[in-house]
Formats: C-alpha cells, structure tokens, sequence
C-alpha cells in the first residue's frame, strides 16, 4: 500500500472527512484492521484566506509548494490536496515535487463521464466557479460542458461556504438555499452538479436532489485509496 500524502486545514471541517473517508475505504477493500497509510500536512486557514481574499496567489502558490513538499519528505507516494480552489495553484505544486498530484478535478471528471454526464453544473468558491483553472480543465482536459450557478447565486454559494461552512456552522436555510441553486442548474440543462468544494458535502448530498450529485471530497478520498493499492494510476 503506497501512503497518501494529505494537504489539509483548508479547512479542517473538510480535512476530517477525509481521513474518514480514506479509512473507511481501505477498511470496506481490505477488511479486518486494515487502516490507509497517510501523512498529513494541515495549515492555518485563516492565513490561506486572508491571502485568497487578497489575490496573494503568488505567496499561497509558495506555501503551497512547500506543503507539497513537507508531505513528499514525510514520505507520501502522491500529493492529496484537500481543497478545490487550492488546485488554482496545482500545476505548479506538481512541478516542484517527485512524486504525483491526484488533481481532485479529473478524479471527479473520471465518475461523471462514467454515468454519461456531458452537460454539469458546478458548485465550489467564486474562485473555482469562476476561474479557468477548474472548469477550463473539466472542459478542455474532459469534454465536459460545465454550467455554473447565476451571480447573486454564485455569490451566496461563496459567502455560505466562507461564513458557515468552513467553521462547521450548518444552516437549514443555507441548505434550501443550496438545493434552489442545484435545481435551477438542472432546469438550466445540468444532468449533474458537482459539489466543488470539500466542504459542501456537509451541507447538501444526494437525498437532497434528484438528479447525481458529485461530491468531490467523497470522490477524491475514495480515488486516493484506489491509487494507494494500485488501482488507479495518476496522470498529472
Ligand atoms: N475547501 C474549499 C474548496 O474545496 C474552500 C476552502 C479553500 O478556499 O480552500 O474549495
């Protein structure tokens, strides 16, 4: 078994769930007391986001580099970014260490084009909804047609995410909230809606809408085991 190499903290509420989720998994494949081999390295949020918020992408592409770095020198096989948004800066993470990056937005693009899904809608940050970084590659790399929530919409899905969910603050009116953005994507023509960021699962999930919901955080822990025992390769 190869050994995960988590970047977490950003923030903690998501980073939890994927130590669950990655244990868990290795437990369902391996049964008995068999546990995920991982190492962590988990920041200060409140120093990432005082930056994202600042658009200090080049001081967070270095601090990034350098986790990437600390997990590669703990001993992690493959770099494990627990955050959407932070993939703004994954290519260049990539470059700077040995070992791969399991980008969080092929693994999910792998699971949607395996349901047929060609038309997506996606919720995360401002920046992951609106940048190239993330929809660009789901575009270009996966042929994906990617649709993204209204603005005053775009601006709630933010907001909750930084006020409410990142500090584990889980709201019944930010969920009706959330579901009317994913039931207008799909009005709109979206045969899916990806939860782009790691935090929303704890907010909303497939109970809540009828049409398949990809729940990155769910998805990436689950490829990351998959790529520990060798059942998925990593291509950066
Ligand atoms: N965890 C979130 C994401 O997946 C947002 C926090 C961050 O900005 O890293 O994008």
């Amino acid at each position: 078994m190869k050994t995960i190499g988590l970047i977490g903290g950003m923030s903690w509420e998501s980073s939890i769930e994927y130590y669950r989720i990655i244990n868990q998994e290795v437990r369902k494949k391996l049964e008995g007391l068999h546990s995920a081999k991982s190492v962590m390295v988990s920041v200060d949020f409140a120093e990432i986001e005082t930056l994202q918020h600042a658009g200090e992408w080049v001081a967070l592409t270095a601090r990034m580099i350098a986790a990437a770095r600390q997990v590669q020198a703990g001993g992690g096989d493959f770099v494990v970014l627990c955050t959407n948004t932070m993939h703004k800066m994954a290519d260049a993470m990539a470059a700077a260490v040995d070992i791969p990056l399991l980008h969080i937005a092929d693994a999910t693009a792998a699971r949607i084009k395996a349901r047929g899904i060609t038309t997506i809608g996606l919720l995360g940050t401002r920046f992951t909804m609106e940048e190239d970084f993330y929809k660009g590659r789901l575009m270009a790399k996966h042929g994906l047609n990617v649709l993204i929530p209204d603005e005053n919409e775009r601006a709630d899905v933010h907001r909750i995410i930084y006020e409410e969910l990142v500090v584990g603050d889980i709201r019944p009116e930010s969920k009706a909230r959330y579901v009317g953005i994913m039931r207008h994507l799909v009005q709109r023509g979206a045969q899916g809606v990806i939860l782009g960021c790691t935090e929303i699962g704890l907010l909303v999930g497939q109970d809540d809408i009828d049409a398949p919901v990809f729940d990155t955080t769910l998805i990436h822990a689950q490829v990351a085991v998959e790529a520990a025992l060798g059942e998925y390769e990593i291509k950066n």
